[in-house]
């Protein structure tokens, strides 16, 4: 007998706002426990939660790019629970009337489109963190808020992958999105990003899914993948042995590879939700959603394809640069700068990428150091002959080091190429007086001894010896 895996995923994604969803505490990570906190997030009677306008932009562009039909008429409900790191013990969520719905992404598996479905996106607030003490003594959690109450976007796929391939491209182009959007800065290792997925089992034709099992505790897309792979073979051993697998929330241990049963599922009846009564409708005018669809970003597929048949750029290239938006921007301003698409992409390939991974920066802080402009002189100084492309590599080191611009480093060390064959034919001259065996090699029918000899002219003259010039010179000594 087979067996069919289905996965659905569940994705709670941190909104890059400033302030909390409810109130006007900040965001940031890593800050003092419990100092970004105020009355109305830890929960005191008689405050008011206020909506963060910005927080709702960001949801409804989400759901917009998910292809959502919007609710443009919603509202909150209160999703009632024992939470000891949200003191309210209830978290202001979206369960009857959901800010978009239906939606689908497409992503593409090798080279095949397929169809991922959109159950719901909705809006809510995240609780806080406990904190568990390091040292196994402790029989205590403490209690940070800080987080209490972020802007919490939560994005339901319908169960419709099946393999660890097609989960890996979703969170891939998901992730994207996101980042190409601005609105959530997708650090998961910060829990600004978090997948669930629920995988489910069953016989190969069965009319109906497997009861399924929720998967926490996933901090990184490789556990996703490993805890999802895990549950698969669980589930798949168990109905081969004549089991059968119950609903539940499992916890992924990523140390021991293992996932190991946390509670039996709660139905949503549990939570009695009801509309949160300290919010009034949430209206979203049709200026609104219009302006947020035009603002929508060309995501990096799509862009993808425009980087090949716009700029003629190679499938693989185009797709480097577009992994990440910054780098894609930064290659159009350096693509414009240059007019050589490919002699920008090049650059970014190698020498920015190097950079950026030796000096653990990303784009948006190299680019502080040496703008567009001022690399795009520098090729153009390559491309006119005045430099080498090794001396060209050389300042380009020089340019992220101290910030200069590529001419003044060029005048400053004098690494001007020399392309004048007056100048040039008396190193020539004097290299191959200073050579006899390897131009004896050379006339003997030893052709490679030319690149001994060029070596020599490049030592002469500090790399600075125009390459062609110093060919066409040897050729015409040479015979
Ligand atoms: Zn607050
Ligand atoms: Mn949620």
């Amino acid at each position: 007998m087979k067996y069919l895996p289905t996965i659905g995923l569940e994705v709670h994604a941190h909104l890059a706002t400033k302030s909390k969803m409810f109130c006007g505490c900040k965001t940031d990570f890593g800050a003092e426990p419990n100092v970004q906190t105020c009355p109305v997030c830890i929960g005191m009677p008689g405050t008011l939660p206020v909506p963060n306008e910005l927080a709702i932009d960001y949801a409804i562009r989400v759901a917009v790019a998910l292809n959502c039909n919007i609710t443009q008429v919603t509202y909150f409900d209160r999703k009632n629970y024992y939470y000891p790191d949200l003191p309210k013990n209830y978290q202001i969520s979206q369960s009857h009337n959901n800010l978009g719905d239906d939606g689908w992404i497409d992503i593409d598996i090798d080279g095949e489109t397929m169809r991922i479905n959109i159950d719901n996106v909705h809006l809510e607030e995240d609780a806080g963190k406990r904190v568990h003490s390091e040292g196994s003594g402790t029989r205590y959690s403490e209690v940070d808020l800080n987080r209490t109450g972020t802007p919490l976007l939560e994005v339901v796929t319908k169960p419709d992958m099946h393999t660890l391939e097609q989960v890996d491209a979703f969170m891939n182009d998901f992730r994207s999105m996101l980042l190409y959007m601005g609105v959530c800065d997708c650090k998961m290792q910060e829990g600004s990003l978090r997948f669930e997925a629920s995988v489910s089992v069953a016989p190969e034709g069965a009319s109906e899914l497997g009861p399924r099992c929720e998967l926490k505790n996933l901090n990184s897309m490789k556990s996703v993948l490993k805890a999802a792979e895990y549950e698969i073979g669980r589930q798949t051993s168990v109905l081969k042995n004549g089991g059968q697998n119950k609903q539940e929330t499992r916890l992924w241990d990523d140390e021991r590879g293992v996932s190991a049963r946390m509670r039996r599922k709660e139905g949503s009846a549990d939570y009695r939700y009801f509309p949160e009564p300290d919010l009034i409708l949430l209206n979203i005018s049709d200026e609104r959603l219009a302006r947020i669809r035009d603002e929508l970003p060309e995501f990096a597929g799509r862009r993808s394809k425009r980087f090949q048949t716009e700029y003629g750029l190679p499938a693989y290239d185009a797709g480097v640069l577009v992994a990440d938006a910054a780098t894609a921007d930064y290659f159009e301003r350096l693509a414009a700068q240059t007019n050589d698409p490919k002699a920008a992409s090049n650059w970014i390939m190698t020498e920015i990428m190097r950079e950026m991974k030796d000096r653990k920066i990303e784009i948006e802080e190299f680019s502080g150091k040496v703008p567009a402009h001022r690399l795009g002189a520098l090729i153009k100084e390559q491309k006119s002959g005045t430099i080498s492309h090794n001396i060209a590599k050389e300042v380009f080191a020089e340019m992220v080091e101290t910030g200069e611009d590529a001419p003044a480093i060029i005048e400053r060390k004098g690494l001007r190429q020399i392309s004048d064959t007056g100048e040039l034919d008396a190193v020539v001259e004097k290299v191959l007086a200073e050579n006899p065996s390897a131009v004896d090699d050379f006339k003997s029918g030893k052709k490679q001894a030319v690149g001994f000899l060029v070596g020599q002219i490049m030592r002469e003259t500090k790399g600075k010896a125009n390459p062609k010039v110093v060919n066409k010179l040897l050729a015409e000594k040479l015979g």
